[in-house]
């Protein structure tokens, strides 16, 4: 089971998001702390950001643990963004273990992360996955219906598979959009912006868990969360 992340807001560093707090994602990769599946998340990291004058994400992914990529804690306090999202991953048993099954996937204007396990045989074909691995099927197949489709997407996928476990982080530079289907998600809304995150990454009361079986959207406005009947 992975940990993902996403902040949409004031830009801030890559760093401050995903290294430096107390219980970051880089700590989360070994020890976190409300996991439900896996124990360490060390099959591969990824980060996707907006940045000025650039259309569409730019993206790093490595198939290396977070806490085995030194170079990448040089340049992340450098990297500065307004829409972020990051993830860790424990790869499920059977899955490719290769960098490009690690989220975020992209289709080049969407970025997105699953954390979770899904059944390949209930998903419809989709084109242009970037691994075999089920959250890239996933998202290939989130893409292809528009991410305003992510909810229905996750109601139909988790009826044809009842043990799916369907927590999808999505982002396109001006909005997140998420769910809750399976494991945790908590929410932080500060002035300065909002994150979503499998875990709090501090022990800031100001975190709230958001119930299973929500869909999540954040946008400059603020968050809405509803049920995902
Ligand atoms: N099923 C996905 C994979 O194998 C995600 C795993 C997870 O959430 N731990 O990478």
């Amino acid at each position: 089971m992975c940990r993902h992340l996403a902040w949409l807001g004031r830009p801030r560093s890559v760093s401050s998001l995903v290294l430096e707090p107390p219980s970051s994602l880089l700590v989360q990769s070994w020890a976190p702390r409300r996991q439900r599946y896996g124990t360490v998340n060390a099959d591969g990291w990824g980060v996707g950001f907006w940045t000025e004058g650039r259309e569409g994400p730019a993206r790093w992914r490595s198939a290396r643990p977070l806490w085995g990529d030194p170079s990448f804690a040089s340049v992340a306090p450098v990297l500065v963004s307004g829409c972020v999202v990051a993830a860790v991953r424990s790869a499920t048993v059977g899955m490719p273990l290769e960098e490009s099954a690690v989220a975020p996937f992209t289709d080049g204007r969407w970025l997105l992360s699953h954390n979770g396990r899904v059944d390949r045989a209930v998903l419809p074909p989709v084109r242009d996955a970037e691994s075999t691995v089920d959250s890239a099927l996933l998202a290939a197949l989130v893409f292809s219906r528009g991410a305003g489709a992510l909810g229905d997407v996750v109601r139909e996928v988790g009826a044809a598979d009842p043990a799916a476990r369907l927590n999808l982080l999505a982002a396109d530079g001006t909005r997140l959009l998420a769910t809750t289907w399976g494991d945790t998600l908590s929410a932080l809304v500060t002035d300065e912006g909002t994150a979503l995150a499998s875990e709090p990454w501090d022990d800031d009361p100001a975190w709230s868990d958001v119930p299973d079986r929500s869909l999540v959207e954040v946008t400059p406005d603020g968050l809405t969360v509803t049920a995902l009947t």
